[in-house]
């Protein structure tokens, strides 16, 4: 159990861990949904989502910003509390209760209290917006969309940020309270994309951050150099997926791959 960050030690928490904050408007620590359902809190992990709008010009973060801060007809704003723009920083709009997480599944917040591997998300009974902080990344999320580098490391460094305030970090580990909105909400497919390294990377990457003082600034962040082959994958997909070329991967990997267009689920393939 836990009583959200005063808002102060929030904003903090944040630029301790190197994160480019911007306060979108003054008001933005007031702005919140109030006592709807359960309110605001106990809080238990982060989420992360991405938008479904376009970054790729100052204009369309703007817009994208905006969004968030005013939600839609039947969906009020805010939308999260943090939204985390291409270039990496993140624009503050909202603290308090956030219409992010919408309904989910209470035993993936039970993994999530725990530190334990996350379940399927496979029921829609719990008020996600009382127990989660929420973070939008804007990426179209269509598969296409490439996430940068630099929104990755923000995505990390706030859910550090806010983890190691609250001290969520029992086991050290992968197994953190962090989760994507695919893993809470039935339907829901946030975030993904080329880029993205997944959500177990996501919190391996957090689980790292947090062995090390806030204030840690690692390498530049590299991409995965291998990955497992899934069902209905092409060696093309997975080419353009990591920016590479089917002969690269091809000849990086003569002894398993004979015939590229024959490629079996669970060959881990060599990217680099
Ligand atoms: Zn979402």
């Amino acid at each position: 159990m836990a009583e959200p960050l005063p808002v102060t030690e929030f904003i903090k928490a944040l630029k301790n861990e190197g994160v480019e904050v911007v306060e979108y408007k003054t008001t933005w620590r007031t702005h919140n949904r109030g006592k709807r359902g359960d309110g605001w809190g106990p809080v238990q992990g982060v989420m992360l989502h991405h938008t479904v709008t376009r970054g790729e010009t100052p204009e369309e973060v703007k817009r994208s910003v905006q969004l968030c801060w005013d939600g839609y007809d039947n969906l009020p704003g805010p939308l999260c509390h943090g939204v985390i723009a291409p270039d990496g920083k993140v624009y503050l709009v909202g603290y308090g209760r956030a219409n992010h997480a919408g309904l989910g599944d209470d035993d993936v917040l039970r993994a999530v209290i725990n530190e334990t591997k996350i379940p399927a998300d496979n029921e829609a009974n719990t008020d996600g917006n009382a127990r989660y902080y929420g973070f939008e990344c804007i990426n179209l999320g269509d598969g296409k969309d490439t996430w940068p580098p630099e929104q990755i490391d923000a995505m990390v460094r706030v859910s550090a940020a806010i983890l190691r305030a609250h001290g969520w970090n029992k086991n050290g580990e992968g197994f953190i309270s962090v989760i994507a909105h695919e893993e809470w909400q039935p339907g829901k497919v946030d975030p993904r994309g080329p880029g993205y390294p997944g959500h177990n990377a996501v919190r391996a990457l957090v689980a790292e951050r947090l062995k090390h003082p806030a204030s840690w600034t690692p390498g530049a962040p590299t991409a995965p150099s291998t990955y497992t082959v899934k069902a209905g994958d092409t060696l093309g997909e997975i080419a353009e997926r990591f920016h590479t070329t089917v002969a690269k991967l091809a000849a990086l990997n003569k002894t398993l791959i004979k015939d590229p267009d024959d490629i079996q689920p669970g060959w881990k393939i060599k990217l680099k």
